[in-house]
């Protein structure tokens, strides 16, 4: 068996010109565009690069962006004042605080005081509170991404046995909580998880996001699995033998001739993520303008 490659810079594609189109028609109903702010605090330059992507994908599909930096030292009030500005702001559709903070900083505190309906990265307490409810609201853009790999990839999800390698707020819970909601049976697999091989082997669908170099091998994998990459880890190039020194979390030639289908690092989830963003921001905008009343115009 020969994996199919899921091509999540297609799939991304497809995704965005949909959004373009939506785009055009929020534009001439209310009068203006949808518009993001993105928040960068210090200058890791992984965090300007991920932004700079984000600010480019927006304009591509017309949505407005907004770029908003402060210095590595700014202060808590400093931080609260600019998302309170932003949560005001007319013209702002979504706000995004781009992770992870300065350490002096406290990011689950500040993430929280972006008002619910601009939360685009679906990370406030009380979107988290709603996906877990089951209830709609904003939902954290790579888990979306995945969900969105694996339809165009015609899983299928109920009553599959669904593994996710990784259990953070950002990425694991929600994705847990979407494979459940889609009737999946989700186990969750950690740090302190007693025997990882024993309980990837069993999943229909495998989910790694553990952030740790090509951790998932071809033991770990069961004949026909549906393998979702997610993680991504910088190494030299003679760590990871290829020139970018890009890995993920699944050893891809080891895996490949396993797996039904399978995403690459780069090209597999990570354009999904972005696209997902520009979906929340156009979600976000649409709903703040229903509220209002509609046309604008
Ligand atoms: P994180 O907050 O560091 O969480 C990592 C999770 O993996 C934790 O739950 C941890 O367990 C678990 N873990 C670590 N080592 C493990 C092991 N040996 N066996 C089983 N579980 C293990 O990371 P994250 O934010 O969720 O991101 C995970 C990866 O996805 C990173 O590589 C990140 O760059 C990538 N990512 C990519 C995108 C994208 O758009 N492509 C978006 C988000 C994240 P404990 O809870 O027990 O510590």
């Amino acid at each position: 068996m020969t994996a199919t490659i899921i091509d999540g810079k297609a799939i991304a594609a497809r995704v965005r010109a949909e959004i373009a189109e939506r785009v055009r028609a929020f534009v001439a109903r209310t009068g203006r565009p949808p518009g993001l702010a993105t928040v960068l605090v210090g200058d890791d330059p992984a965090s300007a690069v991920y932004v700079g992507g984000k600010q480019r994908a927006c304009d591509e599909v017309g949505i407005r962006p907004f770029d908003e930096r402060l210095a590595a030292n700014a202060s808590h009030d400093g931080v609260a004042e600019l998302l309170r500005r932003l949560n005001d702001d007319e013209q702002v559709s979504g706000v995004l605080l781009q992770l992870p903070l300065p350490a002096h900083l406290d990011g689950p505190a500040l993430t929280g005081m972006i008002d619910p309906r601009k939360d685009v990265d679906g990370l406030t307490p009380v979107n988290a509170g709603l996906l877990s409810l089951g209830q709609a609201g904003l939902r954290p853009c790579t888990p979306c991404g995945v969900m969105e790999l694996l339809a165009s990839a015609g899983t299928p999800l109920e009553g599959c046995e669904a593994v996710v390698v990784g259990r953070s707020n950002l990425f694991g819970k929600p994705m847990a909580q979407l494979l459940l909601e889609a009737n999946a049976t989700v186990t969750m697999c950690h740090s302190r998880t007693r025997d990882l091989r024993e309980v990837c082997v069993r999943a229909d669908v495998l989910i790694a996001a553990a952030g740790k170099p090509r951790l998932i091998g071809r033991e770990h994998v069961k004949r026909g699995a549906v393998v979702i990459d997610v993680g991504v880890n910088r190494l030299t190039p003679e760590e990871a033998g290829i020139a970018s020194g890009l890995v993920g979390d699944v050893d891809f030639e080891a895996v490949r001739d396993i797996a039904s289908a399978l995403t690459p690092v780069p090209g597999g989830v990570g354009p999904m993520t972005i696209a997902m963003l520009l979906s929340n921001t156009l979600q976000a905008a649409e709903s703040i303008a229903a509220m209002a009343g509609g046309n604008e115009r």
